[in-house]
């Protein structure tokens, strides 16, 4: 029986073994709240403060704008709607995104509509990426806030985030960046990047699921989304995870060292294995493959095959993939993501996402450049017509 091979990293990643170690104690004898002030309280305010500090030199911030939160997703939200919250009493009104955002920034540009935002999206060409005289349509100085994802988790478009969020400072937009699986796969240097609010997810970078950070440029207008005490300066209150921001801290910091390697590591794997289903299937389409793009994402659709199908059979031979975002599955229709960049309804059907990362290795590769083609070409046929 051959091992089972996860090529799904960009809708988790297992926890590192040295990221859980440094959190056990905060699970155990140090599991104080970091608003005492007794020596309990302390020492978790300590550990507190040196992971919000961690975290900020990894990103190149300042420790007081690093918000803990607790995912990717209520950094998007925050990000969106407490930015725009602000900005509306100034009489800006309009919120610009990207039609391939991830639905944590999709979801909360929409609820900004529903308080009075008016919502502007900017077009992308056939590979996801942002089309630049939209953007200077939309993005003009009645624009508050905005958000363009870095590297998009269904098809690995790699925006032109620091050129985009220049064009936006200048003319008094808030900019946001869902960095969510560009942390550990592009360099991310908040001193020279002029974004304002930046936000990163613990589980895609080795940490557990349930963690995250919002990087909050100072001087930017927020307001917060909940409502209590004055934790994280009144941006966030609530008892701080503790235990999770420790294991964020170590992540990130292990996942910046392995950067480089790592990447080339992986586009190389990538590469390989996308040649390999070319080859054994020349009519198969690679999603979003003509733009600059991550390393870690193959969005694949073999013409006539059902998605679902081949997943299953995929899972059968031990291969575990997904059909879009992880976050999508099980709900009905297809890929918004897709359907933006203009892939036909039969071909958005039969996408799968093959994502690698930590876990994969060459051998992985070779198996699943011989199983994938094989059971591609077996499942065709399968699409509803
Ligand atoms: N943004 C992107 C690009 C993602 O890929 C994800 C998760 O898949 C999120 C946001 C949401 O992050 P979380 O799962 O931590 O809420």
């Amino acid at each position: 029986m051959t091992a089972p091979i996860y090529l799904d990293h960009a809708a988790t990643t297992p926890v590192r073994p040295e990221v859980l170690e440094a959190m056990l104690p905060y699970f155990g004898a140090r599991f104080g709240n970091p608003s005492s002030v007794h020596r309990w309280g302390r020492e978790a305010r300590v550990a507190l403060d040196e992971a919000r500090e961690r975290v900020a030199h990894c990103l190149g911030a300042r420790s007081d704008e690093i918000v803990f939160t607790s995912c990717g997703t209520e950094g998007d939200n925050l990000a969106v709607l407490g930015a725009w919250r602000a900005a509306r009493a100034e009489g800006r009104t309009g919120v610009v995104t990207t039609p391939i955002e991830h639905k944590a920034v999709l979801a909360a540009v929409h609820q900004a509509g529903m308080e009075g935002a008016d919502q502007r999206m900017l077009a992308v060409d056939a590979n996801g990426t942002v089309d630049r005289a939209s953007f200077d349509e939309l993005a003009s100085t009645s624009a508050a806030v905005c958000s363009i994802m870095w590297i998009n988790n269904e098809i690995g478009t790699m925006q032109q985030i620091p050129e985009l969020a220049a064009a936006a400072t200048v003319r008094g937009i808030v900019f946001h960046t869902d960095a969510v699986q560009a942390f550990g796969k592009v360099p991310i240097d908040l001193r020279t990047l002029p974004v304002n609010l930046l936000a990163i997810s613990g589980h895609k970078i080795g940490a557990p699921k349930g963690v995250g950070a919002l990087f909050v440029r100072r001087g930017t207008p927020m307001q917060p989304l909940f409502f209590g005490g004055a934790q994280d300066r009144g941006r966030r209150p609530g008892t701080e995870n503790v235990a999770f921001a420790v294991g964020l801290a170590h992540a990130a910091e292990l996942t910046l060292a392995e950067c480089a390697s790592e990447c080339a590591r992986l586009t190389s794997m990538r590469d390989a294995l996308e040649a390999a289903i070319l080859e054994r299937i020349p009519d198969a389409v690679i999603h979003g493959r003509g733009g600059e793009r991550a390393p870690h994402i193959i969005n694949v659709s073999v013409p006539g095959c059902d998605a679902e199908s081949l997943l299953m059979a995929l899972d059968l031979r031990g291969i575990a993939c997904s059909g879009g975002s992880a976050c999508q599955s099980g709900s009905a229709g297809a890929s918004h993501v897709l359907q933006a960049i203009g892939v036909r309804g039969d071909l958005a059907a039969s996408a799968v996402r093959l994502s690698l990362g930590c876990m994969t290795t060459e051998a992985d590769i070779a198996r699943v450049a011989d199983v994938f083609p094989t059971l591609a070409q077996k499942a065709r046929g399968t699409a509803a017509v």
